[in-house]
């Protein structure tokens, strides 16, 4: 796993745990491996494949952050071993590093695939430590621009699918006033059909805003300041006061540490956990709401924990995405964007959010940040561990 810290720091701090040679030349294969071991910042794990076929079984059995390929192997030579390495794999990034020094084999290998081209002949500490650098950073780029456009996709369904239902709500219902209008001066039903027209309303109107903010935080830049974040919490409970009330919902919480991070996006992070521990809430239960937090291998993470009707394991990843709602709440309003929102928020401060929970059980919501170039480095230890 990569763990790089800011996008924009010069001295910005890699490691690639796991590299995959692919190199047929035992020569060329301990130059490369001497040049990658003298580069600075990138600690790494190796295995070397000397064809295809040995690559393909080192890729089944486990995940490289990088190939370093060689595009003259025994079965395949040029821009063929790029296309034929993309049938076995296309989930790590791939830098070419070849003795041919055409350059239209180097723009092939881009159009292919590949993140950069190296000619052997260019071999230093220096151009390797650059090529792998700028390789991993357009690889991050081109993942989150995949990620960004299955979002849109996605968005377009939503907007098929979720907002169109409301809407026709919207349409009946207005009919039926305009009929009801005509016949009757006091009609019950007309009343019954005024509110529904109103929830259909709000509901359309929550959508379409949390689309358009789910939609903007895409691109927006993180806004970092020292924050206080019992501040933030005390703040947020206070703004959902009139929820808190309705449900009878108690929230607990600790003295929370200070946190380098985005305040606003940090509370719309907290309100949206605080707001759904009360709104998942096991019917006849009053919700109790403990927010804490403990350091874990010197990160901060902040756990929102409630004793409502819990999540089943198997859900607590699809939740995170976009539009995905479980089945068991379909009788509770939401749009199933708050945790992707949350998702996005803590992944621009470089923080990880996951949920530990079992269904009928309550469910904890955890979370770390780590906006810092130290603390970016080695943040995927953490998870798990409070
Ligand atoms: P929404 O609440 O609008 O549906 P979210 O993205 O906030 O969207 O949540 C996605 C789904 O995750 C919810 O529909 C619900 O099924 C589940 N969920 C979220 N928070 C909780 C919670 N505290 N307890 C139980 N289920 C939850």
């Amino acid at each position: 796993m990569l763990t790089p810290s800011t996008s924009t720091s010069v001295a910005q701090s890699i490691q690639v745990h796991s590299i995959l040679f692919i190199e047929d030349d035992d020569l060329h294969f301990e130059v490369i491996l001497a040049a990658v071991r003298s580069c600075e910042h990138i600690e790494f794990s190796h295995e070397r494949a000397r064809s295809l076929s040995e690559a393909r079984h080192c890729i089944a059995e486990k995940h490289f952050d990088l190939i370093l390929l060689d595009l003259g192997l025994p079965e395949s030579k040029g821009v063929e071993t790029i296309i034929r390495l993309a049938e076995i794999t296309r989930a790590a990034p791939v830098v070419v590093i070849t003795s041919d020094t055409n350059i239209d084999l180097g723009t092939s290998s881009l159009q292919h695939g590949a993140m950069d081209f190296l000619s052997k002949d260019e071999i230093s500490q220096a151009t390797l430590s650059r090529v792998i650098r700028y390789s991993l950073e357009r690889w991050r780029q081109k993942n989150a621009i995949e990620q960004s456009l299955s979002d849109l996709e996605r968005f377009g369904d939503a907007v098929a699918h979720d907002l169109i239902s409301p809407l026709n709500s919207i349409q009946g219902f207005a009919k039926l006033i305009e009929l009801g209008l005509e016949k009757y001066q006091e009609d019950e039903d007309l009343h019954q059909n005024l509110k529904l027209l109103e929830s259909s309303t709000l509901r359309a109107a929550a959508l379409v805003h949390d689309l358009h903010k789910f939609a903007r935080l895409g691109r927006r830049a993180v806004d970092l300041e020292y924050a206080d974040l019992t501040e933030i919490v005390s703040e947020t409970v206070d703004s959902l006061q009139v929820l808190i009330q309705e449900n009878g919902a108690t929230v607990r919480c600790d003295s929370l540490p200070t946190f380098v991070c985005d305040r606003g996006l940090i509370a719309h992070v907290l309100q949206n956990l605080i707001s759904n521990a009360i709104k998942y809430h096991r019917e006849g239960v009053p919700p109790v709401i403990s927010i804490s937090c403990c350091e874990v291998n010197k990160y901060q993470v902040i756990s929102v924990s409630d004793n409502g009707i819990g999540i089943p394991d198997f859900e607590s990843d699809r939740i995170f995405q976009p539009f995905e709602r479980l089945s068991h709440n379909n009788h509770i309003d939401g749009s199933g964007l708050g945790l992707a929102i949350c998702k996005r928020i803590v992944e621009a401060h470089r923080g990880q959010i996951w949920v530990d929970a079992h269904e009928g059980e309550g469910s904890t919501f955890r979370f770390y940040l780590a906006t810092s170039l130290e603390d970016a480095i080695g943040h995927h230890e953490s998870k798990n561990a409070c």
